[in-house]
C-alpha cells in the first residue's frame, strides 16, 4: 500500500541551458551540458488543494509547500525550523530611504542564523532519500554551519572544506555540529577542487551551489512566503545580496510557479542584485550586458556571503534582473557596516552585512532612477549580525 502522506514529487530534472529533460530519481549534479538542473513539478495536477487558503493553517516552516519540493516520503523530511520567517515593516526604514514602504525578510531567525537552512535542509533532505552516505561541501562559512547542521540531523557525516581565515565562531559551530572541518590556504574556488577530490575518491555527495538541484528548491521557498505574507500580492522590488545567486534563481522560479498554480498573476517584483564593491562579478557583467559573468580576481570583502568570485548559475541571474526590469549594484564594507547600524536602530533587527548591502544599495538605485519614492521595496536579511562579531571594519 502507498503511504497516503507521501508526497508527489517532481516529475522530472530539466536543464537550465538546454531545456534537456532528466530522470529525477538519482543522486544527479550538473546537466550533461555542465548547467544546474530545475526540478518540474505536474503543477496541474497539484493546483486543486493547493492553494493559498489550503496551506494557510499548515506547519510554521518552509515544509508548508511539500507539494512543490522534491522530498517524496515524509519520514525523509530532515527539518530544525527553517523557513516561514518573519516579514516585518519598518516605516523608519521606508522614511529613512524615502520609499513608500519597506519591509525586511528576517532570514538571520533561522537555524544557524542564516538562510543556507533552508537550502542545505532540502539538499540534505533529498540526498537522504536518494541514499547518499556522506555529504561535502565548500563553503565560506554560513553554507558550512548548515550543512554541518543538517548533516547532523540526518545522521549523515558532512566534510566542510573551507579557507582558513573563516571566522573562529562559525569554525567552532561546526565542529559542534559534529562536521569534518579542513582548513585551506585560499579561496572557496580552491575548497572546491579538495572536495571534487573528496567525492572522486571517496565518494561525497557535492553539496555545492546549484551544482544539484535542491538548494534552489528549498530557497524557493522565500518566494512563496513573500506572496503569502503579503496577502497574496508581490512588492514592487526586491533586494537581494547575490553570492551564487540561489535565492534570487529560486524566487524567479517561484513566481512562474506561483502563476501557473494561480496564486498570482503575470506581475513580477523588480529584481535586484547587490554585491560588495570588492568582490562584484554579476554587477560588472550587468553593467556590461554579458550573458556570463567574468570570475572576479582578488575577491575581499568582510560579508562571507558575498566573497563568492564566480556563480555556476550567472546566466539565470542576470535573466532575472533583465526580465524584471531590475537591476545590480555594488556596496563597499564601511557602508554595509554603517547600514547594519542604521537598521539596527530603527528595526531592532541585528542584520548581517549582506542584509546592511541590501539597504545601502537602494539610495544608489534610486540615483540611478530603477527604485522610485512610489516604490514598495522587501530588502532580504540573510542572516543574523551574531555571525560576525568581531569583522565590522572600522573607519
Ligand atoms: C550565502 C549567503 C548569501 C548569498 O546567497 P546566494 O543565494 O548564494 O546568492 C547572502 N547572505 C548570506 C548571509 C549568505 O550566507
Amino acid at each position: 500500500m502507498t503511504d497516503p502522506h507521501r508526497m508527489p514529487g517532481a516529475t522530472h530534472l530539466e536543464c537550465t541551458g538546454t531545456g534537456e529533460e532528466v530522470e529525477s530519481e538519482q543522486l544527479i549534479g550538473l546537466s550533461a551540458a555542465g548547467k544546474p538542473l530545475f526540478a518540474r513539478y505536474d503543477l496541474d495536477a497539484i493546483r486543486n488543494g493547493f492553494q493559498m487558503a489550503d496551506v494557510a493553517c499548515r506547519r510554521a516552516d518552509l515544509w508548508r509547500y511539500a507539494e512543490v519540493l522534491p522530498v517524496r516520503d515524509p519520514a525523509m523530511r530532515v527539518a530544525l525550523g527553517e523557513g516561514w520567517t518573519p516579514l516585518l515593516e519598518s516605516t523608519r526604514t521606508a522614511d529613512r530611504l524615502g520609499v513608500a514602504r519597506v519591509w525586511i525578510k528576517d532570514e538571520g531567525q533561522n537555524p544557524t542564523g542564516s538562510f543556507k537552512a533552508r537550502g542545505l535542509g532540502l539538499a540534505v533532505s533529498r540526498a537522504l532519500e536518494l541514499g547518499a552516505e556522506a555529504l561535502a561541501l565548500p563553503s565560506a562559512g554560513n553554507a558550512g554551519s548548515a550543512a554541518a547542521a543538517y548533516g547532523a540531523a540526518a545522521g549523515l557525516p558532512v566534510h566542510v572544506v573551507v579557507p582558513s581565515d573563516t571566522p573562529a565562531p562559525i569554525l567552532e559551530e561546526m565542529q559542534a555540529l559534529g562536521a569534518h572541518v579542513q582548513l585551506l590556504d585560499g579561496l572557496i574556488s580552491d575548497c572546491g577542487k579538495v572536495v571534487k577530490q573528496g567525492v572522486e575518491e571517496h565518494g561525497w555527495w557535492d553539496l555545492s551551489t546549484l551544482k544539484e538541484p535542491y538548494r534552489v528548491e528549498g530557497k524557493k521557498t522565500m518566494g512563496y512566503e513573500l506572496v503569502e505574507q503579503l496577502g497574496g500580492r508581490l512588492p514592487n522590488a526586491i533586494i537581494y545580496p547575490t553570492g551564487g545567486g540561489t535565492g534570487l534563481i529560486g524566487m524567479w522560479k517561484a513566481f512562474d510557479e506561483m502563476e501557473a498554480l494561480g496564486w498570482i498573476g503575470s506581475e513580477r517584483p523588480k529584481m535586484f542584485t547587490v554585491q560588495a564593491a570588492g568582490c562584484a562579478p554579476m554587477v560588472r557583467a550587468w553593467e556590461q550586458g554579458e550573458e556570463h559573468a567574468e570570475m572576479w580576481q582578488g575577491a575581499e570583502t568582510y560579508a562571507s556571503g558575498l566573497r563568492v568570485p564566480g556563480a555556476v548559475g550567472d546566466f539565470l541571474i542576470l535573466r532575472a534582473l533583465r526580465a524584471s526590469g531590475g537591476g545590480a549594484a555594488a556596496v563597499p564594507d564601511h557602508l554595509m557596516a554603517e547600514w547594519v547600524a542604521k537598521l539596527g536602530k530603527d528595526t531592532g533587527i541585528f542584520a548581517a552585512p549582506e542584509g546592511g548591502a541590501t539597504a545601502a544599495a537602494v539610495p544608489m538605485l534610486m540615483e540611478q532612477g530603477l527604485i522610485s519614492p512610489e516604490d514598495e521595496v522587501v530588502l532580504f536579511n540573510t542572516g543574523s549580525g551574531l555571525k560576525y562579531v568581531g569583522m565590522t571594519p572600522i573607519d
